[in-house]
């Protein structure tokens, strides 16, 4: 980071995240250092209003050299240099050293190993994802198979893949690219990043026809990561049928290994906030583990990073969990109960192994928030044949409903009004917010399953569960304009 300020030029630089001052230049200097860099990097010394992005390829030697990413940014005082050092060396492919258990290491092999499907991992921008990515693409690398990516940068090459870099500027956008990717028969395909509807669409289509995807997305964990491609507009059967594993991830400094100690008095009221079982909190005396500082890690105490990773299979269970669109919170559960380790699990057992800090695991994971009440849990589950009547109008109980399977008609003095068809739609919680009688009635079209969630519970729901309340006023609205729809035909 080369930045000129009014009466200063700096340096600084950031190692495992953290930003360092290196050294301040004389104000002389700046416009020759700014001008030399900008040659290096092929980029216009002439113009300074506007940011410019370019490369340099450092010659060490003979046969080694590195890339440098350059992006120059006009500021109040000059133009301001970001450098980021692309040294293949420094890529690690070991999934071991990037932290990855047993356990998870095994689910993701199994998953990457699978012939068809699609591999998402999600995190911050610096979680590593890249790092992940490629060591996937790394390990299934081999003359018997075909691999695709489309990146923005590409930031390493592979002997043997096809890389391409997207660039929207001329149009060869990440949709554009995958659309041309299936024609070239492929097995297998990277997809550098899916942030709009268009790729998530094709991800998914040559997900189910033999390919296996690599992509990725930014998210904060497994759950949401569903929720997000559901509102990218994916319908959620296409979402369970297609992913294999969803992977989330981030980086924690790892302590150093030169000057670390046990961590002499414990808050054991802290340990238990973070998520430490309170029967375990004597045993860790002695193995938590902190840096004190030394020439080695700059007096830091850190060196280095190791991953966190919480891993979603796909399983049937989960599967179920998608389809009948439960909120985020109930899927994290089920999945939990299918083996998932969250990122707070995992950042707990980085501790426990003495490899990062109690520090670390706050700054960078959140424990996982309270699970649901169990009327929101596990609600009663109700099978309706063809013309079963589900809420009649002029009834005075309270109750409300959502659709899991089948398709309802909603009628008024015997007059079709409205049908809901959609998985995951609420419906009959008007009269537990009016405290009137129901104002039309409700029949199964064909054969229909519903979740029922007690009335007098509906205030606290909404109150408390901001993710099912938007979605009772989504599938109000989606009934009010249908019932319009209807009523201006
Ligand atoms: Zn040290």
């Amino acid at each position: 980071h080369i930045e000129p300020f009014e009466k200063i030029f700096y340096v600084r630089y950031r190692l495992d995240g953290a930003l360092y001052k290196s050294m301040s230049l004389p104000l002389q200097i700046k416009n020759a250092i700014i001008s030399r860099i900008k040659i290096m990097a092929n980029l216009n010394i002439a113009e300074r209003r506007v940011p410019q992005d370019g490369r340099i390829k450092l010659k060490l030697g003979k046969t080694k050299s590195i890339d440098f990413r350059v992006s120059v940014l006009p500021t109040l005082w000059g133009e301001s240099i970001v450098m980021r050092i692309l040294n293949p060396e420094s890529l690690m492919l070991d999934f071991k050293k990037l932290g990855f258990s047993e356990d998870t290491l095994k689910k993701f092999n199994k998953a990457i190993e699978r012939p068809q499907g699609m591999i998402v991992i999600t995190g911050p921008t610096g979680s590593g994802k890249t790092n992940t990515l490629y060591s996937a693409i790394n390990k299934l690398n081999d003359p018997s198979v075909k691999i695709l990516t489309a990146e923005d940068p590409v930031e390493f090459n592979f002997a043997g893949i096809n890389q391409v870099l997207v660039r929207n500027e001329v149009g060869m956008t990440y949709a554009a690219a995958l659309k041309a990717f299936l024609r070239q028969d492929p097995e297998i395909i990277l997809v550098g990043e899916t942030r709009d509807m268009e790729t998530a669409e094709i991800c998914i289509k040559a997900a189910m026809t033999g390919h296996l995807v690599f992509t990725t997305l930014h998210t904060n964990d497994t759950p949401s990561t569903i929720g997000r491609l559901i509102d990218i507009g994916i319908p959620s059967y296409l979402v369970s049928a297609a992913v294999n594993l969803i992977l989330a991830q981030r980086l924690l400094r790892r302590i150093c290994t030169n000057c670390k100690e046990p961590v002499a008095t414990l808050d054991k009221e802290e340990l238990i906030e973070i998520g430490f079982p309170e029967n375990e909190i004597a045993s860790l005396q002695g193995k938590i583990m902190h840096g004190k500082g030394c020439p080695k890690c700059n007096g830091t105490g850190y060196k280095g990073r190791v991953g966190v990773y919480e891993v979603m299979e796909i399983t049937e269970a989960v599967q179920k969990a998608i389809v009948s669109h439960v909120p985020e919170d109930h899927l994290r559960k089920i999945a939990i109960k299918e083996g998932m380790i969250t990122l707070r699990m995992d950042a707990l057992n980085k501790v426990r192994e003495g490899i990062s800090t109690i520090e670390q695991v706050i700054e960078n994971t959140v424990m996982a928030k309270e699970a649901l009440p169990a009327y929101l849990l596990n609600p009663d589950e109700l099978t309706f044949e063809n013309g079963d009547l589900i809420i009649k109008e002029g009834n005075t109980d309270k109750n409300f409903y959502q659709l899991l399977q089948g398709q309802l008609i909603i009628s008024k003095n015997e007059k079709v009004i409205s049908e809901i068809t959609q998985p995951g739609e609420y419906f009959g919680e008007m009269s537990a917010l009016t405290n009137e009688p129901r104002s039309a009635t409700v029949r199964a079209k064909g054969k229909s399953i519903v979740k029922v969630f007690p009335g007098e519970k509906l205030k606290e729901t909404i109150e408390n569960y901001p993710d099912i309340s938007l979605r009772i006023i989504h599938s109000l609205i989606r009934r009010i304009n249908e019932t319009d729809r209807r009523l201006t035909q």
